[in-house]
């Protein structure tokens, strides 16, 4: 048995009520379980637990079980009142001898419900207009009786404590109903009095205490019952609660309050619901606590790192720099990385590994074609249909402060009439601002200082420069040949077989059936057409399998083009022949390396220049300067020009090709063509040229190399000034070739034979 006293309030039977579990664990010597008894005794006086005495105790008292456990919340129905025939009371252990009090029935029930309605919807009726009917009225229709009424409203009634145990008293059901009527008319007579008075102040202090209490206690057991019964909450409910929850900062809460009381007054059919209605829900949908930064083990996340992503090492290791920086400074973000390759090279799924390394969430957001500064910054809430922007979106799909935010395509961003989006994810990503970072949607700051943002993007040339400024570049020059094969074997096969059902019982892919599909069925820096052309071979192997014709599937080199259903692609390879005029050059394009071949040839005629294949507009400069400095440096040579139309053709190819470092092949093939002197083919090269004749640097080398030694090439002249770059380039390739650095033009020339006398400086 459970004894519980109180003071001033009236505890009736058959009267059905949530405790705190805590409060009557803490009256009890051991814990509440369901079906526990428990008596509640009513006190003469106010007095503390431990002071309690047998004179301070009615002799009459309520007794009740414990239903059910709900939470933190005891539901106790009250069933019957007792006599207390002896009571001894030490400290918290009481010695009772209790005889049931039973009620004289002397009243028809219908009646006694009839009058209980009555008195009910005269509260409502009272209530109605006040600022608490909102909360109460659903809480008030959930009395089943008068007992409860008086039971729940007992706090309030104008009554002594005395007059307050007389009912509990009263034997006679006629009686006590009526003293409970008039107890409680009296009370709501005088609090219509005291409201009509209208000022607070007129009102006793005790009575405001009382219905604060009382409001407080109702606001309260209405929000308990609604997180157990979720389903019966009104949305402006629900919204009280997830503020209340959300832990947002001041002013965050106090717009999301002005929204909520907008929600109140315009009420569901208000057409502004909707609108109202998706903003209560994202913001009390973002995380506003601040998350503690996970314990971050270095080998751990370099584990993770590895196991997820072959090869990578220098991105790898500055990545874990990055989390050992963040680790020391206690901060849970860092420089900002920008990725910066071809698609496909694992830009954005190691920017996922970070987030797991980090056991942190990741969202990835994508800004390709963004051109309105709105969609990184959100609509202000008075366009119709206006909608946060992605930054904020995004930071609400991860359901973290502090989450990963992969960046994507930010070179991508458009700038036009509707403002420079590059400007507002300069705010974003800056330290300084960004604590405070603003959506128009949202309309209050939200903290962003904690996320973690890697940009990625495919070239650096469309990234405004401040914007860049703000970003470390760590660049993904694409894999070669073995390092795709084994990204295949290890990560992509594996995956793909996984995705399709596929078991390794069921199907076996040859080395040399992997090595060709990368070779001859893709063409990229990446992996990402690898991957859908391994996707595709899984499934071929599924149909197979599932039809019943096979129950294991081996794939070799010969299968591959009947599966893939695609023919092979046709790789420029080296020339077999060697023809003045003609020189192989390297070019640089989105899907990699791609050696070109750069024709020259004089037709009689007057001058005229005539350029043919896809070249875009530097390429043709680059012409105009391969001329000047042919005609320079062969004085003898020049008439050529006078007395021929030149024809430059460089073969399409696959791809179109621009950028200047066509400069050096150029150059050569037409000193190559005015002097009659052949080069290898097997030579090829890469520079731009300046007209004093240097050979400048370029980008992309890398995958230059790498297209050189796939078409057969055996020996590449690159600017001195690169010569740096040749730490990304692939072992492998490195060996297959042999790698001369040039400084000047001459050097070439000399090198491949066209100069004559190696001592001339021609320039
Ligand atoms: P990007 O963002 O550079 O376009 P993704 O990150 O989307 O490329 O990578 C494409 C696919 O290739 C992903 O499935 C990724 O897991 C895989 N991938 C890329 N690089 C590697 C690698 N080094 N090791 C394992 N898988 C890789």
């Amino acid at each position: 048995m459970i004894y519980i006293p109180y003071y001033n309030v009236l505890s009736l039977p058959d009267v059905s009520c949530y405790y705190q579990l805590n409060y009557l664990n803490s009256m009890s010597d051991k814990t509440i379980s369901a079906g526990d008894k428990v008596l509640f005794l009513m006190l003469k006086s106010n007095k503390k637990e431990g002071e309690i005495t047998a004179q301070d105790i009615y002799p009459i008292a309520t007794r009740g079980i414990v239903e059910s456990i709900e939470g933190e919340w005891a539901l106790v129905h009250t069933t019957t009142r007792v006599n207390l025939d002896s009571i001894q009371v030490q400290g918290k252990h009481y010695q009772l001898e209790m005889r049931v009090r039973p009620d004289v029935e002397d009243m028809d029930p219908e009646d006694v419900k009839k009058r209980f309605h009555k008195m009910r919807s005269d509260m409502l009726q009272e209530l109605e207009g006040t600022q608490w009917l909102m909360g109460a009225r659903n809480y008030v229709m959930r009395w089943q009786n008068m007992n409860e009424l008086v039971t729940f409203t007992s706090g309030m009634l104008q009554i002594s404590s005395e007059e307050k145990y007389a009912i509990l008293e009263e034997d006679s059901v006629a009686k006590r109903t009526e003293m409970m009527e008039k107890a409680f008319h009296e009370s709501l007579e005088l609090y219509k009095v005291n409201n009509e008075a209208k000022t607070a102040q007129e009102q006793s202090h005790e009575q405001i205490y009382r219905e604060q209490a009382l409001r407080k206690q109702i606001d309260f057991l209405q929000k308990e019952l609604d997180k157990l019964h979720p389903e019966n909450m009104t949305d402006v409910q629900k919204f009280e609660q997830k503020i209340e929850e959300s832990g947002m900062n001041e002013t965050a809460r106090a717009e999301a309050e002005k929204v909520l009381n907008r929600m109140k007054q315009e009420g569901q059919e208000s057409h502004e619901y909707g609108m109202l209605y998706d903003y209560l829900d994202f913001v009390t949908s973002l995380q506003w606590k601040k998350e503690a930064p996970a314990q971050i083990d270095l080998a751990e996340a370099r584990k993770v790192l590895d196991g997820e992503h072959f090869g990578l090492k220098k991105t790898k290791e500055r990545i874990i720099q990055q989390i050992a920086v963040m680790a020391l400074n206690q901060k849970q973000s860092g420089s900002i990385l920008l990725f910066v390759g071809a698609p496909g090279t694992g830009k954005t799924s190691i920017g996922q590994s970070i987030a797991k390394a980090l056991k942190r969430k990741y969202v990835r957001i994508s800004l390709g074609g963004v051109r309105d500064e709105a969609e990184i910054r959100g609509h202000r809430r008075t366009y119709i249909g206006a909608m946060p922007g992605r930054i904020m979106d995004g930071i609400k799909r991860s359901g973290a402060s502090n989450p990963v935010v992969v960046l994507d395509e930010v070179d991508k961003l458009v700038r036009d009439y509707a403002g420079d989006p590059s400007s507002a994810l300069l705010e974003v990503l800056d330290p300084e601002q960004n604590a405070t970072f603003t959506d128009h949607y949202m309309n209050v700051p939200y903290d962003l200082s904690d996320v973690l943002f890697v940009c990625t993007a495919n070239t650096t040339d469309t990234i405004p420069e401040p914007l860049l400024n703000r970003m470390e570049v760590i660049s993904f020059p694409g894999y070669s040949m073995v390092e795709k094969f084994q990204i295949a074997k290890r990560h992509l096969l594996p995956k793909a077989m996984e995705k399709a059902g596929i078991t390794e019982e069921e199907l076996t892919v040859t080395d040399d059936a992997l090595r060709c599909v990368i070779s001859d069925y893709t063409m990229e820096a990446g992996v990402r057409g690898l991957k859908s052309r391994l996707d595709t071979l899984c499934r071929a192997c599924a149909v197979t399998v599932v039809s019943g014709s096979q129950e294991h599937v081996a794939i070799e080199p010969k299968d591959l083009r009947s599966l893939l259903e695609v023919s092979p692609i046709r790789h420029d390879r080296i020339l077999e022949t060697k023809n003045p005029g003609i020189v192989t050059g390297l070019a640089w394009t989105q899907a990699g390396g791609e050696i070109l071949f750069i024709e020259t040839l004089f037709t009689k005629g007057s001058g005229k220049i005539m350029i043919t294949g896809q070249l875009g507009d530097v390429m043709k400069e680059s012409v105009q300067i391969a001329v000047s400095l042919v005609k320079s440096m062969f004085p003898d040579k020049a008439g050529l020009f006078e007395e021929n139309d030149l024809h430059i053709h460089v073969p399409a190819g696959a791809v179109p090709k621009d950028g200047p470092s066509a400069g050096i092949t150029l150059t050569t093939a037409l000193a190559s063509l005015v002097n009659g002197k052949a080069v290898s083919p097997e030579l090829a090269m890469t520079g731009e040229v300046s007209l004093r004749g240097v050979v400048m640097p370029i980008g992309g080398l890398p995958e230059k190399l790498m297209a050189a030694q796939r078409a057969g090439v055996k020996r590449v002249f690159i600017p001195e000034e690169n010569e740096d770059d040749l730490m990304d380039v692939a072992e492998e390739v490195k060996q297959a070739l042999e790698i001369i650095p040039v400084h000047r033009v001459s050097d070439v020339l000399e090198k491949t034979g066209i100069l004559r006398d190696c001592g001339q400086e021609a320039v």
